[in-house]
This record gives C-alpha cells, sequence and structure tokens, in this order.
C-alpha cells in the first residue's frame, strides 16, 4: 500500500519536481517501508519526533526534511543532520539556525516560509515582510545557513481556484527572489495530498505528502 502510493505519485511527477514523504505521526515501520520501495526524502514537523526517528532509523540513510513550525529552543536537537529546513518563519529562528549550523560545522538550506493562504496564522513571512527582511540584508552575514528557495501552504479549501491563486502567489515570489536576492535559490516547496497537482502546474519542485501516501496519522 505504502510502496504503491509512492510508486503512483513519483510515476505521475516531471522532471525536477521531488516528492517528501511526510512521515510525521506515523511510526519508524512505516518509514522503513517507504525506504525499502525507494523512497528517501522523508518530512517531519516535531523536533523531538525527528530526533527519535533518526536514532531509530540510524541504521538508513534517509534524507529528513523539517517542515513543521520550528522553535528556536528545539532548533540544537536537528541542526546536526536536517538536510533542509522547509519552515523558516521568522528572522529569529533564521538567526538560531546559523548559530546551531555553526556549531554543528555544517550549512543548513532554509526555505522562506511564504503565508498566502487565507486563513490566520502566525507563521509565516507576508510577501512585504519577506522583502522587507531581504532588504536589510541581515541573512548576508550567517555563514551556516543558505536560504534555498520558498515553500507554502494554500488555503485549506476546496477552492480550487482560490488554491491556484495561493500558489500563483508563491511562485511569483519565487521567481522575484531568484531574480532579484539569489539567483540560485532552486526550490519551491509547494503541494499536499490534497492539492499537489495543482501545485505542480504552478511551478513546485517539491511536494509534501503524507496522508495519500501513509494513511490517517496514527498518534
Ligand atoms: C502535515 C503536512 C503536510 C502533509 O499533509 P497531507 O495532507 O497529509 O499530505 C505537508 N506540509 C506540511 C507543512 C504539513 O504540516
Amino acid at each position: 500500500m505504502i510502496a504503491e502510493e509512492i510508486h503512483n505519485i513519483t510515476q505521475a511527477l516531471p522532471a525536477g519536481v521531488r516528492l517528501v514523504a511526510v512521515s510525521k505521526y506515523h511510526p519508524a515501520d512505516a518509514i522503513r517501508e517507504a525506504y525499502a520501495a525507494g523512497q528517501r526524502l522523508f518530512g517531519e514537523s516535531h523536533a523531538q519526533e525527528l530526533q527519535r526517528k533518526h536514532q531509530e532509523l540510524a541504521d538508513l540513510q534517509p534524507e529528513w526534511h523539517f517542515i513543521g513550525h520550528l522553535q528556536t529552543n528545539k532548533v540544537k536537537y536537528i541542526a546536526p543532520y536536517v538536510h533542509l529546513i522547509h519552515s523558516m518563519d521568522s528572522p529569529h529562528l533564521l538567526a538560531e539556525i546559523n548559530k546551531q549550523a555553526l556549531k554543528a560545522g555544517r550549512i543548513i538550506p532554509c526555505l522562506l516560509q511564504l503565508h498566502v493562504a487565507e486563513e490566520e496564522t502566525k507563521f509565516g513571512f507576508t510577501t512585504d515582510e519577506a522583502l522587507a527582511y531581504l532588504d536589510s540584508g541581515e541573512w548576508q552575514q550567517f555563514k551556516g545557513v543558505s536560504i534555498a528557495g520558498v515553500m507554502a501552504m494554500a488555503s485549506n479549501t476546496d477552492d480550487t481556484r482560490r488554491i491556484r491563486e495561493d500558489f500563483h502567489r508563491a511562485r511569483l515570489f519565487f521567481e522575484q527572489l531568484r531574480r532579484d536576492y539569489l539567483p540560485d535559490a532552486a526550490e519551491l516547496s509547494m503541494g499536499m495530498s490534497g492539492d499537489w497537482h495543482i501545485a505542480i502546474d504552478e511551478g513546485s519542485t517539491l511536494i509534501r505528502i503524507g496522508t495519500q501516501i501513509f494513511g490517517e496519522r496514527q498518534y
């Protein structure tokens, strides 16, 4: 079942789009099953849960992606091994990731989380906030992080036109980021179980899929 879904999804991906299997709230055995089917990128959204799975699966070489809101006091647990942090949602967090990355002797790639959905949420930069931060230049002093692109979530709605508009705004911001600030930024992370086809149409390079692969979350 897990293997079949991974196969179905990866078969449908155009060149340049990769699948992050979102394994949050699923046991390490489910990750083993996906890994055996060839999946290598896994997304988790809680630092302690990721830490535990990282230890339980030390015999494998998954690429761990952090996709949830990350509290600054938890960065130290994942800094030694996390591959990409999709959810860099504040200047304060980027400063802490930089600090912990330098301690670990690493450069950690991060995606700027852009808030484009209609729901009120505390997390993510508005376009204006993101541009103000980029203009501040603060991030340029950080030697332990690189801003590798943009992450966004669409509104939680059945209105596919609205979802497409949200992804489109993220895409336009991503293009502006590349044009005016970071020509090497390569990743646009968007698309979940319910909306990944639209996200790919709108230029996603990383889709983050949980439920479609692993079923309903288990705890
Ligand atoms: C849980 C989660 C996903 C996966 O959502 P599904 O609907 O289960 O595919 C993707 N992105 C983020 C940020 C998440 O928290």
